[in-house]
């Protein structure tokens, strides 16, 4: 393990606290994206890229950011299977806490799908697709073009609710951005939103590659929320766990198997290797084992958490 420090403070706490985890060669990343079929290499223009951890908040985050353009969202959506299925329990874990007839600004909202799941008049959803935008205005929903930072100078403290859904994680500046999202916040009123859990099998993964640049940027674990009511105007009410998918049974399995395995065996955990390391050869084997053993394995393993989190506070 890298424990060097770094000179930049934490992009989420402004911590100095700043240690690297992690030195990943870019060059993996852009060749698994081109195995894709999907270019990246334009997003990475230091030859550099580290997995940092903030001593002080928690968060995990990769730096310098490789942030990922509209036309790079477009190609996920066309050639990786299943790439929006994940939010549909976000959808229904965030609702319950929303009460009817409460205003919601939601940003980053795709094409409105949320509001199938909430009862409001007074609904607004930002986002950049332009594709989105015209299917959910469409469905008669306001969905705007705009960024948070020009809603929020016209919008403070206008809403009971701000959420975002598998938003966070891609945003290079969080601090900002959660910010700007409070701004529109009544006092009192609700931000939820929900992300990747890295306290998960996540994060037992080998060449996850869209839990990295140009995809992800950030990495949360449970200890980062509540460590940001110390950043932000804000009281932590609730962190649920969604419940393992059975789509993901196999590969939440492949995870585990593979960290027992590295840990009997004595290899050190990274992130991201070449296809001829070894951790890479037993990350296949352990898919190969998973696939035998899940049938079986989750008829008693009933309480596997998922990938996603959500989150809510009240703004203080
Ligand atoms: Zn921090």
């Amino acid at each position: 393990m890298v424990t060097n420090k770094i000179k930049m403070n934490c992009i989420l706490c402004n911590s100095s606290d700043v240690k690297v985890l992690e030195e990943i060669e870019p060059s993996i990343l852009k060749e698994i994206y081109e195995q894709k079929g999907i270019k990246v290499k334009q997003f990475f223009t230091s030859k550099d890229l580290n997995l940092c951890e903030c001593g002080s908040c928690q968060l995990l985050y990769f730096t310098p950011p490789a942030v990922g353009d509209g036309a790079f969202y477009g190609e996920l959506q066309q050639k990786i299977n299943g790439y929006y299925l994940k939010e549909k329990e976000d959808f229904v874990m965030a609702a319950r806490h929303i009460n009817s007839g409460e205003s919601v600004l939601e940003i980053g909202c795709g094409e409105g799908n949320f509001t199938n799941y909430i009862t409001t008049d007074n609904y607004v959803g930002l986002e950049f697709n332009e594709d989105a935008i015209a299917i959910a205005q469409k469905k008669g929903l306001n969905v705007i073009n705009q960024s948070i930072e020009d809603f929020a100078k016209q919008n403070p403290e206008k809403y009971d609710v701000a959420c975002y859904f598998q938003v966070l994680e891609h945003v290079p500046e969080p601090s900002q951005f959660i910010t700007e999202s409070l701004k529109c916040l009544k006092k009192g009123g609700k931000l939820i939103f929900a992300v990747p859990s890295e306290d998960t099998f996540l994060r037992f993964g080998v060449n996850l590659f869209l839990n990295a640049p140009p995809h992800h940027i950030t990495r949360w674990r449970d200890a980062v929320f509540t460590e940001m009511q110390k950043s932000f105007p804000i009281k932590l009410k609730a962190v649920i766990h969604e419940k393992l998918h059975r789509i993901h049974h196999v590969f939440y399995l492949q995870c585990t198997i593979y960290e027992s395995l590295r840990k009997i065996l004595g290899i050190p955990f990274k992130n991201f290797v070449r296809n001829d390391d070894k951790s890479y050869s037993l990350f296949k084997i352990s898919f190969l084992l998973s696939k035998i053993l899940s049938p079986v394995y989750f008829l008693f393993k009933k309480d596997a958490i998922g990938q996603s989190v959500i989150v809510v506070y009240e703004k203080e």
